[in-house]
């Protein structure tokens, strides 16, 4: 994603793109308001890196990677909203033929099984 000059880098936690600002100093921070996150990168080393992965990022359109990827390995949990990340640990398989029937939710007190179904 590349919006009139403005580079985008990914929330670590929830892989949504944040639009990368600078600070007076022209420091590159991002933040992510859901989580509560701001990444400050304050030196030089670290400036230079940032920028290469954010420029490789937007080069490759890694964004339109990840939308085409996303969909399918995130499941929202019908009962409590929770979105996850589909893991091997969270498998559910059936009792009676070990087919797999969904992942089950991560959330708090939740637990519950989202069935998996195939998006086409
Ligand atoms: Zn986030
Ligand atoms: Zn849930």
């Amino acid at each position: 994603m590349h919006l009139s000059g403005e580079y985008m880098f990914p929330c670590p936690v929830c892989a949504t793109p944040l639009r990368v600002k600078q600070t007076k100093k022209s420091k590159p921070y991002v933040v992510c308001d859901p989580c509560g996150i701001q990444i400050f990168i304050r030196n030089p080393t670290g400036i230079a890196a940032f920028n290469k992965l954010v420029a490789s990022a937007n080069r490759e359109d890694v964004w339109a990677k990840l939308r085409d990827i996303e969909p399918r390995y995130r499941l929202k949990c019908p009962s409590c909203g929770h979105r996850f990340w589909i893991e091997p640990s969270l498998i559910k398989t059936s009792f009676f033929d070990g087919s797999l029937q969904g992942f089950q939710c991560p959330g708090k007190d939740c637990g519950v099984t989202v069935p998996w179904e195939k998006k086409r």
